[in-house]
């Protein structure tokens, strides 16, 4: 999907939340969209909305950036064989995931080991999720290698040109101890790709217990599941990647829950929740759920009793720091992919924020992606008290057939 090149607005915003940690909420009701991208942030009566072809009135509503999920694993196109999972990537962008990132394709049967094998998976999944768009717009960050026996530095060099800029979870699969990968890090690094490594004891027969010394050593741009994955590790553990590395640290869906809520509330004694970034690591055996991201985001607000608005940007904004995305923050000059939340009809929080501190799981009524509306809501995600205007026009789910089966789009096409 090209960026349009066409003036959106979104008006009559109640709350926005920037997806950046150190100003959670921006004074401004009124977004202008340009050619894709967000062009200016201000309040009504400042900015001038009335050239915008499609004009969203946000009803008071809260705005966030799209969430971005840093853990799946997808194979190629919207189907993961292990789980014989089709349609989970276009489910997670009708619940706000409006860009995913790899963290291996190693979810296929017959996993090649050897640098062949692994480089051509890699390369086949960058490039065909480069073109495909699960759902028509979910951006989608495929390819990530996997540390094999036998890979040198010129194959980081062709993989690099073949658009691959990812490294997979190392103790995921493959090579794992720091003195084989820590020179193919270097290698990595060399040109360009983001590496991450996961923390914990096995997983999977093929993956590798790694404690908080080797990360270290390997010095990864993100630890993942460092509440376990779905085991957790001792909580020195934790401690220790949060008091003596710098990196981010990541808290999955899938991991363990107890572990997420030491873990955050270690963050925020150490002042350290600009580290702190939230994955689903789905599809997995132990779940794949749509709704992944936004779950871990109300589990953390509510169970360490911290504002919605900080945890959002965990699934935002710190996010597209750690890999250097120009996504996730409600900025001038970013990729406009944008959500609409709501509280879900009969919470008691007075708006999404505050349904997410106290436990409730939000509804969107609005999706956008580049400036486009791509959905309203979600299949079957919660319906919402609130809904949008789209040129004038209410939007709201009133009958049983819209709200459980759709259809999910209300033919945007018709609706601007
Ligand atoms: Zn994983």
């Amino acid at each position: 999907m090209d960026a349009i090149s066409e003036i959106v607005a979104i008006e009559n915003i109640g709350k926005l939340v920037s997806g950046d940690i150190n100003q959670p909420i921006l004074e401004a009701d009124t977004i202008l969209i340009r050619d894709g991208k967000i062009a200016e942030i201000g309040w009504k009566g400042e900015i001038d909305v009335e050239a915008a072809k499609t004009r969203v009135d946000a009803m008071g509503l809260v705005v966030t950036p799209g969430f971005i999920d840093p853990h799946t694993h997808m194979v190629i196109g919207d189907w993961t064989p292990i789980q014989k999972a089709i349609g989970w990537m276009e489910g997670a962008l009708l619940a706000g995931v409006t860009t995913m990132i790899s963290q291996g394709e190693n979810n296929i049967g017959g996993l090649p080991m050897d640098p062949a094998g692994n480089k051509a998976l890699a390369i086949l999944a960058a490039k065909t999720y480069k073109k495909y768009r699960p759902g028509g717009a979910l951006k989608v960050h495929g390819g990530a290698l996997m540390l094999v026996e036998g890979l040198t530095e010129q194959d980081f060099k062709e993989m690099a040109e073949a658009g691959v800029w990812l490294i997979a979870e190392i103790g995921g699969c493959g090579l794992y101890k720091p003195k084989d990968v820590v020179p193919m890090v270097k290698w990595a690094r060399k040109y360009g790709f983001k590496v991450s490594a996961h923390l914990g004891p096995v997983s999977i027969p093929l993956s590798a217990p790694l404690m908080a010394d080797e990360i270290i050593e390997i010095n990864p741009d993100l630890a993942v599941h460092v509440n376990g994955g779905s085991t957790s590790v001792p909580f020195a553990e934790v401690k220790k990647l949060v008091d003596d590395a710098d990196f981010h640290l990541e808290a999955v869906f899938n991991g363990n829950p107890r572990a997420a809520v030491e873990m955050v509330d270690y963050m925020r004694k150490k002042d350290a929740l600009d580290r702190l970034v939230i994955g689903s690591d789905t599809p997995t055996g132990n779940g794949m759920i749509p709704v992944a991201i936004l779950r871990m985001v109300v589990q953390i607000a509510s169970l360490n009793r911290l504002p919605a608005a900080e945890v959002i940007a965990a699934a935002t904004g710190n996010t597209a720091d750690t890999f250097g995305l120009n996504v996730g923050k409600i900025e001038v000059g970013r990729e406009a992919d944008i959500i609409i939340l709501d509280r879900p009809a009969g919470s008691q929080g007075r708006d999404a924020l505050e349904a997410i501190e106290i436990g409730d799981i939000p509804g969107t009524t609005l999706i956008m992606v580049d400036g486009q509306i791509v959905a309203l809501r979600g299949r079957d995600t919660r319906q919402t008290a609130g809904c949008v205007k789209i040129n004038g026009v209410e939007r709201k789910v009133t009958t049983m057939e819209d709200y459980l089966w759709g259809p999910w789009k209300f033919a945007i096409d018709r609706l601007i």
